[in-house]
């Protein structure tokens, strides 16, 4: 490579002053005062050298630090600039992993910055827009995720990678018809991506349905790897919690409340389970029912009244029990 020549400006081009912006997550890195307008610096005052790791976010007072010549006031130099950026983009990326928007947690967070800028210069080299859109998506980009998503549809793509952008990526949705997500679920002889477009579709049940034929037909074949994995995936998943949410609203619909507080207890709602029990204390007294009676009882943090609702139900449990088994000798 020839060396660059010094001060010559050349404009940041818009993808790197993106991904710069993204991964300090358009925040100074020295100051880290989210309300201060930012721009990108150049760590060795060379204009031209858009490299991205000669270039860190500051807010326009750290800036002007870096301009200081001479006086009293030491000047930010480009180690101390460095040495905060670096800093400051390992509080980001660490931040974004823990809220779960980057993955594999195995990796070191530097490792996991390095790793995504290199990764999208790849895809974009080799002008792999699908590759670049999900990489985008991947780190929680959704802005450049749908610019990618458009252009690789521009370019020509399947339908099922069309559908798969489309219904994955946030604001993409209106880019495919009807008529071509169904193209995409019928074509398909894959049954995970199909469940996977379900799910992303947000047709719980049917993709629930997919994952569990496709575990199955995995558990026969022997794959227990596959079959393990799926599993994995569909019980990490949102869909178990979205089912709930479904019967929910179908025990709504119904007036059906013991349902409507089991789902909500399913679902780790407890305010609003205790809030729905205390709102129907009369309706549940009347009713009688001794499970019932034990769930108010929590709801009203009534201990004496849980007790007799635990030995009630033991009682008439045991006596069913009894009743059983005289008649069966009966028989
Ligand atoms: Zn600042």
């Amino acid at each position: 490579m020839s060396p660059r020549p010094k001060k010559n400006r050349v404009p940041i081009p818009a993808h790197v002053a993106a991904e710069v912006l993204f991964l300090a997550d358009r925040t100074c890195c020295v100051c880290r005062d989210r309300n201060r307008p930012v721009q990108i610096h150049h760590i060795d005052d060379d204009p031209g050298n858009n490299l991205v790791q000669n270039l860190s976010v500051l807010c326009l007072e750290c800036h002007r630090e870096t301009q200081i010549s001479g006086g009293f006031d030491r000047k930010l130099d480009a180690a101390q600039v460095t040495l905060y950026r670096d800093d400051w983009l390992r509080v980001v990326a660490d931040a974004r992993a823990t809220s779960g928007s980057l993955r594999d947690e195995d990796r070191t967070v530097g490792v996991e910055v390095e790793l995504a800028t290199s990764l999208a210069e790849i895809y974009r080299d080799q002008e792999d827009w699908v590759g670049l859109a999900l990489h985008y998506w991947s780190i929680g980009n959704d802005d450049l995720a749908a610019r990618y998503t458009s252009k690789a549809i521009e370019a020509g793509v399947s339908v099922q990678t069309k559908v798969l952008l489309c219904t994955r990526i946030a604001g993409c949705a209106n880019l495919v018809t009807t008529a071509e997500i169904e193209e995409a679920l019928t074509d398909t002889s894959d049954w995970t991506s199909r469940a996977r477009r379900l799910r992303d579709l947000g047709r719980t049940a049917e993709a629930v349905s997919e994952y569990i034929s496709g575990i199955q037909r995995r558990l026969n074949d022997g794959n227990v790897f596959t079959a393990a994995y799926y599993l994995k995936e569909l019980s990490e998943s949102s869909l178990i919690a979205e089912l709930f949410k479904i019967a929910l609203a179908e025990s709504v619909a119904e007036d059906d409340l013991w349902w409507q507080q089991r789902a909500m207890q399913e679902l780790g709602w407890t305010e609003q389970r205790r809030n729905l029990l205390l709102q129907n204390a009369e309706r549940i007294r009347a009713e009688g029912a001794t499970h019932f009676l034990r769930e108010l009882a929590w709801a009203e943090s009534d201990e004496q009244a849980y007790v007799k609702a635990r030995m009630d139900e033991a009682r008439s449990r045991a006596a069913l029990r009894v009743t059983r088994e005289t008649t069966g000798k009966h028989d």
